[in-house]
């Protein structure tokens, strides 16, 4: 058997060995034929039933879904196909198309899918087209029934670890690799930020995506090594190989058990500084997760998650009730919830009104500017946060802001906000603190009234790249020059860290650099005591931090801050991890 490997993109990291199951998704072969006209009423009734069984079968997976633990981005997805199932355009479309043209359902189907993938493919939006594999799964689920294939996943045998292979799968399909327990995942398609890339990450199975052609190149019962922290797929390793990597996995799981003995001990460096180890969350089925994994707090609520997905926007009684569980559930350690960040690769379905096609939209009405253009909503999402305030140890943190108007706009805003529930008697915590995200280098290079104005600070790495970099973060085209360590990032990072400590501001990275093993040292050389990040990454960067000196890091921290050239920066990086 020929050894070969395989490069994607590692989008969940770790170390599985198992047999290839190959699943095929996207290789269904559909037939044409033509139908006698008086078939043609029996031809449209055989394709809305098949439509009405895959609407039981997307129900019994939300039902199943809301008695189990699935992570709650789950319930989202599935949302989306069912709304992609129940639009005219593939519920309604191909039974036109039977009529006009005789033909059977399943190539009517077809027909129409590919129509509604050419739409999507003309959209600007990255994160738009990417929904085209949604509407695919969909009408592949469809077409499975109409063929008699009904579209559950193979059992994988117990005795022995099951990788499963795929063109693509659908978010409906992860919740059932939940079940069976496979050992990691691999696909033809997905990128860093496709549904699939996201529920791995939370499932933390290890998984590569974007292989090209794992599909066609693996066949089932085939030996694999999937290395998701090294982008890599071994298919029929030698026994050399395959001994390393069981060694290498054994590693794996002996210092995941020996993580979790860290869960209650608290995140201190050698010399005695104590660090704050927060999580970042989406929804509030995450709590558990940031809980488990010993969060010491709630860094980061991405409220937008609320807004995504659904038909109408939350009332202000529902976005209440989702920050008091928050609030309530960390039992009085902090809580901070952010304003809705929607633009961008963040839109609202339910505010198709509302927003309109930006010719740049990471540069145009997003987060702040949005909600500061909407009053109305933003008003809304205020006094929902305030009411939670009650119930907990609640903070206010403003995403991309950039000027002191801004400033002074929000936080008259949330004056309003306060006096309408004052005036209504409703209880809120009167001093509930209000802190700003940095994430576009005006923030960092005109600090002052930010430090000034806000009780805290939380950097956004992730779009303080972006902006600094002018490197789309959701452009796969520009992903090689996004860069967290370039030195204009180190600089930028080090002169807010260094400002806030010396104006006595608390400030917070919530950025996946904080999340980096490998970044810890440099953000703790430059000052930083509060970090955020994925639940799955918090006890892996309290060891690091349990190993790590706060002071003693500073002068090479300083030498790094200093260098221009790339390779003498990775270089002392290296020291500083030695
Ligand atoms: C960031 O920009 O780093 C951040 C934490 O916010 P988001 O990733 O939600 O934009
Ligand atoms: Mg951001």
């Amino acid at each position: 058997m020929v050894s070969f490997a395989l490069h994607g993109v590692g989008v969940s990291s770790g170390i599985a060995i198992g047999r290839a199951q190959l699943v095929s998704h996207a290789t269904l072969e559909v037939a044409h034929y033509t139908i006698p006209a008086r078939q043609v009423g029996a031809e449209i009734e055989r394709f809305t039933l098949a439509v009405k069984e895959v609407q039981r079968e997307l129900e019994g997976l939300h039902s199943a879904l809301t008695s189990g633990d699935a992570p709650g981005e789950f319930g989202a997805f599935l949302d989306v196909h069912w709304m992609i199932l129940n639009d005219a355009t593939l519920c309604e479309t191909p039974k036109k198309i039977i009529a006009e043209q005789h033909c059977n359902a399943e190539w009517a189907l077809t027909q129409q899918m590919s129509v509604l993938v050419e739409q999507f493919e003309q959209i600007e939006d990255a994160y738009l087209r990417e929904r085209k594999a949604d509407v695919v799964q969909v009408g592949e689920r469809v077409l499975k029934r109409l063929m008699g294939r009904p579209g559950t996943l193979p059992v994988a045998k117990a005795e022995e670890q099951t990788i499963l292979v795929a063109h693509d799968l659908s978010p409906a399909d992860v919740i059932q690799f939940k079940h069976h327990h496979y050992g990691a995942f691999l696909t033809d398609l997905g990128g860093v930020t496709s549904h699939t890339a996201i529920v791995a990450r939370s499932l933390n199975v290890p998984a590569v995506v974007a292989t090209h052609n794992a599909r066609q190149l693996i066949r089932d019962g085939e030996l694999l090594i999937v290395d998701g922290g090294n982008h890599v797929v071994i298919v029929n390793p030698d026994r050399a190989v395959l001994a390393e990597y069981r060694l290498k996995q054994d590693e794996i799981d002996l210092a995941r058990q020996k993580l979790k003995r860290l869960r209650t001990k608290p995140a201190e460096t050698l010399d005695g500084v104590r660090i704050e180890l927060y999580a970042n969350i989406e929804l509030p089925d995450d709590l558990a997760q940031a809980v488990d994994n010993g969060a010491s707090g709630i860094g980061l609520f991405r409220s937008e998650f609320l807004f995504l997905n659904r038909d109408a926007l939350p009332t202000e009684d529902e976005q209440f009730e989702a920050y008091r569980v928050v609030a309530a559930g960390m039992k009085g350690k902090p809580v901070t919830i952010r304003t809705f960040d929607l633009g961008a690769d963040k839109q609202a379905e339910s505010l198709e009104g509302l927003s309109r096609v930006a010719p740049n939209p990471a540069l145009g009405l997003r987060a702040v500017r949005f909600c500061l253009a909407e009053p109305r909503l933003f008003l809304t999402q205020l006094r929902a946060i305030l009411r939670a305030s009650h119930y907990g140890n609640v903070q206010i943190l403003i995403p991309m802001l950039a000027s002191v108007s801004e400033i002074d706009q929000t936080l008259a805003m949330i004056a309003r906000a306060k006096e309408s529930l004052r005036e209504q008697g409703v209880p809120f915590n009167s001093n509930v603190p209000v802190g700003g995200m940095i994430e576009i280098p005006a923030a960092v290079l005109a600090m002052g009234a930010f430090l000034k104005k806000l009780d805290f600070l939380s950097i956004g790495t992730n779009d303080l790249i972006q902006y600094t970099l002018a490197v789309d973060r959701a452009d796969e085209a520009v992903s090689h020059l996004y860069d967290p360590l370039h030195p204009a990032i180190v600089r930028l990072l080090a002169l807010a860290i260094g400002q806030a400590a010396k104006a006595k501001i608390p400030i917070a990275v919530c950025g996946e650099m904080a999340g980096e093993v490998l970044l810890t040292r440099l953000l703790l050389g430059m000052g930083l005591k509060h970090f955020s990040m994925h639940p799955a990454h918090l006890l892996g960067i309290k060891q690091r931090v349990l190993q790590s000196e706060f002071a003693a890091a500073r002068p090479l921290v300083e030498r790094i801050r200093r260098t221009d050239e790339p390779y003498k920066l990775l270089a002392l990086i290296d020291r500083l991890n030695a």
